[in-house]
């Protein structure tokens, strides 16, 4: 039932009291009706039986009554001692990523204060600046974002993909989690001027499109994500991730993210530059890291399909037969307005 292998793989490091703990559900250790293994419950929730008979398996993670035969899964079991939807369930269980890596830090805080129980801190997200929807009547009208976007080979239906907004000469990107948006990055359109949301190093780029066990991208930016991800989504979909942290230097956050993600092999693609962060994601990853250096002054956005190509031949370790892709039949393609 459960498909996404992060939540199986927390739910196998979950302890079943902690989480009764969390919800303040009282449990009974032993005493008549409780089996070895068990902790017992009052009131059953199915049959309102209250000696005992509802019991909850710590190691197998379920709850069962021995009267009635209710059962309950570990999903049910959160997301009835939580009151939380299926929905919550999941997302307060993949919020414990951060939570459980950070165990040091956890019981560090407790050794410090006894009497203070550990709360459950989900990591904090960015509001979006007042923004607009990027339009196509707004690409037509507008000479400064039109070509920012054709100068990076962006077409108006990635501008919708990646929910692209603007605001005051600045185009915002969106960084979702789970479908909601959680952070963004920021970037003038005349200048270089970047400006980011107060939590974006807690976040990766389009973490949930990451790919277990199939080789990793890191590249530097937003803009570098969307040329390469434009290309492997078209020759190496469901074979090759990527991603970005949006920032200069990926954070020790976002490195325990990619972990989480479980990635067969990380690729840190970089320009000259840029070594450092290739030796921090390196020294900080327990998996292989590889890396592709991008010839001097070009970034993915310089990079020519060609180029692109030679370079994933590379990383694939095989000579492809390119499908032609007509990309203009594609559904959602829009050209951009022509002048
Ligand atoms: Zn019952």
């Amino acid at each position: 039932m459960i498909i996404d292998p992060r939540i199986e793989h927390i739910i196998e490091q979950l302890e079943m009291m902690d989480i009764l703990d969390e919800f303040h559900v009282d449990y009974t250790m032993d005493g008549k009706n409780i089996g070895v293994g068990y902790v017992g419950i009052r009131p059953c929730p199915f049959c309102g039986e209250s000696n005992n008979h509802w019991a909850v398996n710590l190691k197998f993670k379920f709850g069962t009554c021995f009267k009635c035969k209710g059962r309950m899964s570990i999903f049910r079991l959160i997301s009835y001692y939580g009151r939380m939807s299926f929905e919550e369930v999941k997302e307060y269980l993949l919020d414990k990523i951060d939570y459980d890596v950070d165990i040091v830090d956890q019981v560090t805080q407790i050794i410090r204060n006894k009497k203070e129980e550990p709360t459950y801190i989900p990591p904090k997200k960015d509001e979006l600046p007042n923004n607009k929807p990027i339009t196509y009547n707004l690409l037509r009208q507008n000479s400064y974002y039109k070509s920012f976007f054709i100068k990076r080979k962006l077409y108006y239906w990635d501008i919708k993909r990646y929910d692209l907004r603007y605001s005051k000469e600045q185009i915002i990107f969106p960084v979702y989690l789970r479908n909601k948006i959680v952070s963004y990055q920021m970037r003038n359109i005349k200048n270089k001027w970047y400006s980011n949301g107060t939590n974006l190093g807690s976040y990766l780029c389009y973490e949930d499109h990451i790919l277990n066990n199939k080789p990793l991208i890191l590249v530097e930016g937003f803009l570098d994500y969307t040329r390469i991800n434009s290309y492997v989504k078209i020759y190496y979909s469901n074979e090759i991730s990527v991603t970005t942290g949006y920032l200069k230097m990926i954070s020790n956050k976002q490195i325990k993210r990619i972990i989480a993600c479980k990635p067969s092999k990380i690729i840190v693609m970089f320009d000259s530059d840029s070594w450092f962060d290739y030796d921090r994601v390196k020294n900080a990853v327990p998996m292989d890291v590889d890396f592709i250096i991008l010839p001097k002054g070009k970034d993915p956005n310089d990079l020519t399909w060609n180029e692109i190509d030679l370079i994933f031949g590379e990383i694939s370790g095989k000579s492809r037969i390119r499908k032609r892709f007509n990309v203009d039949k594609h559904n959602n393609y829009q050209s951009m307005p022509k002048m």
